[in-house]
C-alpha cells in the first residue's frame, strides 16, 4: 500500500471486552442475577462471532484472566475466528484500585492465560473501567504492549502515552515525557456500556437503555465526521457482549457495519490500527 492510499483510508476498530461476570464481581455485585447477567455475554459471545464471520472483520477482544478460565471455549473460538486477544487485566478490579505490585503481577497472569489460548504473546492493553494507575504505563512498556487503548486525548487519532505527569492543585499542568508505548484512544460516547446499560449501586443510577437508532445515527456521523476532517483516522468502538448482544442491539450493530461500509470504512483489529500509525509516523 502506497502511503498516500494508507493516509486517506478511514479505519474502524470494533473492540469488545467480554467481562462476563467479572465487572459484577468488581463492582461487589455477587447476587445469582448479577452474575447471570454477566453470564449473557457468554451466550452473546456466540451470536456476534458469525455475524463479524460473514461480514469477514478482523476485530479486538479485550479479556479478563479470570474470564478467559471461566469461558475457555468461547475466548478459543474468538481466536479461531482470526481475531486478536488483549489484556484486559486479571479481574477487573481498575488498575486505579490495585497496588502497583498487584497490578504488575495481574498483567503477567492475563498474558499467561491469552497466550494459552492464543499461542502468541499479547501486544495490546486496555485496562478495566478506562482508569490508569500512576504506573501503568511503565508497567505495559515493561512487559513489552505495544498499545495501550484506555485514555481520551484525541477521538480518532492515536498518540504516544506519557509517563509521570505532574497534577497539582494550583500550579499549571506539567506534561511527562513521551514514551515508546502507543496510545489508541476510545471514548464514552463510542461506548454500548454507557449508552445502554442500567445499573443500579449504592449511591448512583446509571439510566442507560437508550433508542439504538439514536445511538446508531451518532455514531455513523462520528465516522462522517472523521472522514471530513481527519483522513486516515481511526474511529473505535468498544463494545460488551453482555450489553450488545441483546436483539434491538446486534440489528443495530449489523446496521452500523453496513453503514461503515457504505461509506468507505475498513475494519481492522487494534494491533494492525497501532502497527498503520507507527508506520506511518515513522515516515511522517
Ligand atoms: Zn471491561
Amino acid at each position: 500500500m502506497n502511503r498516500q492510499g494508507s493516509m486517506a483510508e478511514s479505519l474502524v476498530c470494533l473492540t469488545f471486552d467480554f467481562d462476563a461476570m467479572s465487572g459484577m464481581v468488581a463492582k461487589g455485585l455477587k447476587s445469582p442475577t448479577a452474575i447471570s447477567r454477566g453470564e449473557f455475554g457468554a451466550v452473546a459471545v456466540d451470536r456476534i462471532l458469525p455475524l463479524l464471520e460473514v461480514n469477514d472483520i478482523p476485530t479486538s477482544w479485550f479479556i479478563p484472566g479470570t474470564v478467559i478460565k471461566t469461558y475457555p471455549d468461547q475466548c478459543r473460538r474468538i481466536v479461531d475466528g482470526g481475531h486478536e486477544v488483549g489484556n484486559h487485566g486479571w479481574t477487573h478490579v481498575p488498575p486505579t484500585d490495585l497496588t502497583p505490585e498487584q497490578e504488575d503481577e495481574g498483567l503477567e497472569r492475563a498474558n499467561q492465560a491469552l497466550f494459552e489460548i492464543s499461542g502468541k504473546a499479547t501486544r495490546g492493553y486496555r485496562s478495566t473501567s478506562w482508569d490508569l494507575s500512576p504506573v501503568t504505563v511503565d508497567l505495559l512498556i515493561k512487559h513489552g504492549f505495544l498499545y495501550d487503548s484506555s485514555m481520551m486525548g484525541h477521538d480518532c487519532l492515536p498518540y504516544y502515552a506519557r509517563r509521570d505527569d505532574i497534577v497539582s492543585d494550583d500550579e499549571p499542568f506539567a506534561f511527562g515525557p513521551v514514551t515508546s508505548l502507543i496510545e489508541m484512544p476510545v471514548s464514552w460516547s463510542l461506548s454500548d456500556f454507557a449508552h445502554f446499560e442500567y445499573l443500579r449501586l449504592p449511591n448512583s443510577v446509571a439510566p442507560g437503555l437508550a433508542n439504538a437508532g439514536h445511538v446508531l445515527d451518532n455514531w455513523i456521523r462520528d465516522f462522517e465526521y472523521m472522514q471530513r476532517t481527519e483522513p486516515g483516522g481511526i474511529l473505535t468502538f468498544t463494545l460488551h457482549p453482555f450489553v450488545i448482544g441483546r436483539g434491538h442491539r446486534m440489528m443495530m450493530l449489523e446496521g452500523l457495519i453496513t453503514a461503515l461500509r457504505e461509506r468507505g470504512a475498513r475494519f481492522a483489529t487494534m494491533e494492525d490500527a497501532a502497527l498503520a500509525f507507527r508506520d506511518r509516523a515513522n515516515v511522517g
